[in-house]
């Protein structure tokens, strides 16, 4: 078996730092010791990585892509070959992507169709949560077969009646199901019914510019969905998983519901933290480049959910990378903000935003890596395989530069998409070297990694609870 010696670096949990040399045989982590102990010191190895001056830390588990997504009549340009490429440049090692239940057939047959774009093809490791858009008898029982296949996840939508959308009705069925498999609920929360109407009314009135989707996006729309999904995961005695929180009166909810001790969890993503109407309302049909649902938010939103990520009232930080170019794919809502693709490209950016963010004086390092890596892992029961640096786990290991300058654009990003939501930002921060499963896969901006090294990884039950 293979042993790769990291030696000299800085490495950092979601618990800890230390000055340690880490042993990796095959595809774990075997061993730490303190770097220039006598243990460290005997180690014998076939490659020796220098960390000096540098972190290391646990490859970035982003929980929430969508490649290749079906959407509004076209498809996110990332293929699980080019996106989880992006992310192994951005130190990303896991993603769990979404799977998609169409309306009329099975979960089994989305899950099907997801693992066959995907397997062979993954240069990291990837996981599934199930979309549930047909919520009945049927798949109601296929939750449990899910479950034990590792499948451990499911999410459901307040919002986009006709295509994703369930009611009320069918939203406490399913949570009622996963209190009782353990299957962890996935909430996208918002009042679809209530914005269409203001979508129609909007057009109605010539209001076509994308800037108008995050007016009709009301976040008390946002927070009203939020805080109805809490009311009806306690009734079913369920936990709740809120994906990509943008607005500061759904955080509250959150915080309201969590001092009650309810166990309700949030998500948010890099581009409500750093981005906002602003970039929305920018001059020609620019805005599109940052249309997606939640909508981003006034600037004032922002603390909120800086806030709400020091306190543990939002626990993880994903992407919710679902790229569309803006020739071809978001020109499809040129005249009708309505039909712009959903979504923005980021799986490669997140690790760096967050990395900024500790600059910045937002989180510490641990916090960094918390919601990073280690929350993500527990909350999606990967840990302690992914999300922390220790004996055991896979070694999905990052030597990062915390002092690489960078200029974020898509002139050099890996993925496949035309325009950076973030183009022209300075970042101080870079992985320099990135393991999957003690393979180098990137080293120096060079990737060295290959299709198909990527594995599927089957999940326990929230580790969060
Ligand atoms: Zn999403």
């Amino acid at each position: 078996m293979s042993r790769t010696v990291i030696r000299g670096g800085l490495v950092i949990t979601a618990a800890e730092e230390m000055h340690a040399d880490v042993l990796v045989e095959g595809e774990q982590v075997v061993a730490l010791a303190a770097t220039g102990s006598d243990a460290a010191g005997a180690w014998t190895a076939d490659r020796l990585i220098d960390a000096t001056g540098l972190y290391v830390i646990p490859g970035g588990v982003d929980a929430h892509t969508h490649m290749q997504l079906p959407f509004g009549g076209t498809e996110a340009s990332d293929t699980f070959e080019t996106g989880t490429r992006a992310a192994a440049f951005g130190g990303t090692t896991t993603i769990v992507d979404f799977a998609v239940q169409s309306v009329g057939s099975s979960l089994r047959a989305g899950l099907d169709a997801w693992h066959e774009k995907a397997a062979g093809v993954c240069a990291v490791d990837y996981g599934f949560h199930m979309i549930m858009a047909d919520v009945n008898e049927s798949s109601l029982k296929e939750m449990d077969l899910l479950v034990g296949e590792g499948v451990t996840s499911f999410k459901l939508f307040m919002a986009y009646p006709g295509v994703f959308y369930s009611d009320d009705g069918k939203i406490l069925r399913a949570m009622q199901h996963g209190a009782a498999n353990g299957g962890l609920v996935m909430m996208h929360a918002e009042n679809g019914i209530a914005i269409d109407v203001l979508v129609a009314q909007a057009l109605a009135a010539g209001h076509t510019d994308p800037r108008y989707h995050g007016e009709v996006r009301r976040e008390l729309l946002e927070a009203e969905a939020t805080h109805r999904a809490i009311k009806l995961a306690q009734v079913a005695g369920s936990p709740l998983y809120v994906v990509h929180v943008s607005a500061a009166s759904a955080v509250a909810e959150l915080a309201k519901a969590r001092d009650e001790g309810l166990p309700v969890f949030g998500e948010t993503c890099p581009q409500y933290l750093y981005l906002s109407t602003d970039n929305l309302a920018e001059p020609g049909f620019e805005g599109a480049k940052y249309v997606c649902s939640t909508p981003l938010r006034p600037r004032e939103h922002q603390a909120a959910l800086w806030r709400g990520l020091r306190t543990d009232d939002l626990q993880v930080v994903s992407t919710d990378h679902c790229p569309f170019c803006f020739a071809g794919q978001k020109e499809l809502g040129r005249g009708d903000f309505s039909k712009i693709p959903n979504g923005l490209p980021g799986v490669e950016n997140r690790m760096d935003l967050l990395h900024q963010a500790v600059l910045d004086g937002h989180l510490t390092r641990r916090r960094w890596i918390e919601i990073a890596c280690a929350a993500p892992a527990r909350m999606f029961g990967l840990y302690p395989r992914k999300g922390t640096v220790a004996p055991g786990a896979d070694a999905d290991l990052v030597v990062y530069d915390p002092a690489a300058e960078q200029t974020v654009s898509a002139a050099t990003h890996h993925m496949n998409v035309d325009y950076s939501a973030y183009e022209g930002r300075r970042l101080t921060g870079r992985a320099r070297t990135v393991l999957s499963r003690g393979t180098v896969v990137v080293d120096d901006g060079v990737y060295l990694g290959r299709p198909g090294h990527g594995r599927y990884q089957q999940r326990t039950t929230c580790q969060y609870l």
